[in-house]
């Protein structure tokens, strides 16, 4: 029987970092989600220097330093907040759990300060509870996670809609009806034993009072290529090597970071050539999502990003592929075509689920994947395994 995986409540900081199989591993939230070209340089020398050069993506829009060790934890974080980039402590830090559109115009970078702000004044909320700040015309947040989303209505007025609820509230004053909703969600029951999410809450029925304003339609995940704003830039499972940082840095843009695996260079009118980077939509490796695996992660029963790679030529376009080192599908939460959960056995297959759904097929072996994978996949020119 394979054990639980162990859930802890807390998402790592830079101040509180979480110690993993290949060492600590360090989160920076840069403000806003941006981060200047010197602030990326300095964050990728920070990465060789103090760690082993791995630099993470979050599906929160955090950097995630990895294999930095208890000796040279202090000096990154003098090396960081020589950028501006540490809170003065580890409760601010926690508390400052917001994710803000890429597509940053003027006034959501008001309203951005504004909430900033309002985070600090926040009451003791579970760990993982968070916010996003989607005030574009359309929302482009929808599936990262976050339980009070600031978003528009058609009309443009701006609403506060609780995770899980498609209605929202239409905002009077930013601070004051943030505060209230967080206030709200504690007294309505949301938190046991230190935890609890706003969609929970909402599923249980229990819904907040003048949610009645649907927010604008929302926009559909944006693919890497050149928009308006800038140029957007994959990354491969949300990983990249400081190299590739450095190199960004020295493009001298605006870089913000967004929680789909994506950078957008602001200002950007040409697509970066660069080792590490998926410029093309249709890259299969776009199909795959996988986390650290083994040996990464202490808790991984098996080995992810190698078999979704090898595998990602196989699958059709459009068509989405999960690899889990675990039943916890820390890489993606959400429902996949197809999910491999690594197990003591094998791995198990999940279709049209979650990591934690029942498994169609148990025990596979590698090599037998692609015979459960769609027919038409198995075409003679697909790599092998
Ligand atoms: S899902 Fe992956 S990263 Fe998350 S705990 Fe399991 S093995 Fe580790």
């Amino acid at each position: 029987m394979t054990a639980a995986p162990e859930i802890k409540g807390w998402c790592p900081g830079a101040l509180r970092p979480m110690l993993s199989g290949d060492g600590l591993v360090v989160r920076i939230r840069p403000p806003f989600g941006s981060l200047t070209p010197a602030q990326a340089a300095a964050i990728a020398e920070a990465a060789q220097t103090h760690g082993n050069g791995i630099i993470d993506l979050s599906a929160r829009a955090n950097l995630q330093l990895r294999g930095v060790t208890q000796a040279s934890h202090p000096k990154l974080i003098d090396d960081l907040s020589a950028q501006s980039l540490i809170d003065p402590d580890i409760e601010t830090e926690s508390l400052r759990n917001l994710i803000v559109t890429p597509f940053l115009d003027a006034e959501t970078a008001v309203l951005a300060a504004t909430l900033t702000a309002t985070l600090t004044r926040m009451p003791r909320l579970p760990g993982k509870f968070g916010f996003a700040l989607d005030t574009g015309p359309r929302p482009v947040l929808t599936a990262a996670s976050a339980d009070i989303r600031v978003e528009r209505a058609a009309d443009g007025r701006l609403i506060l809609r609780p995770d899980g609820l498609p209605f929202g509230k239409p905002i009077t004053d930013l601070a004051a009806d943030t505060l209230a909703l967080a206030d709200w969600f504690l007294a309505s029951g949301g938190v046991t034993n230190g935890r609890g999410r706003m969609a929970a809450l909402i599923a249980r029925g229990i819904i907040p009072p003048g949610c009645d304003t649907a927010p604008a339609t929302p926009l559909p995940q944006p693919e890497p290529g050149l928009h308006p704003d800038g140029a957007l830039v994959a990354l491969a499972f949300g990983q990249m090597q400081a190299e590739t940082l450095s190199a960004l840095a020295a493009l001298g843009h605006e870089i913000r970071l967004t929680p789909w695996r994506m950078l957008l260079l602001v200002g950007a009118t040409r697509l970066p050539e660069l080792p590490g980077l998926v410029t093309d939509p249709a890259d299969p490796i776009l199909r795959v999502t996988a986390c650290t695996g083994a040996p990464g992660c202490p808790q991984a029963l098996g080995e992810t990003r190698a078999l979704a790679r090898s595998l990602a030529a196989r699958l059709p376009e459009g068509k989405s592929l999960h690899v889990s080192g675990c039943t916890k599908g820390c890489a993606h939460p959400g429902v996949s075509d197809l999910t491999l959960v690594a197990t003591a056995r094998g791995y198990d297959l999940v279709h049209g689920g979650t990591a934690q759904d029942t498994p169609s097929h148990r025990a596979l072996m590698p090599s037998a994947i692609p015979d459960h994978l769609p027919d038409h996949t198995k075409a003679p020119n697909a790599p092998p395994l």
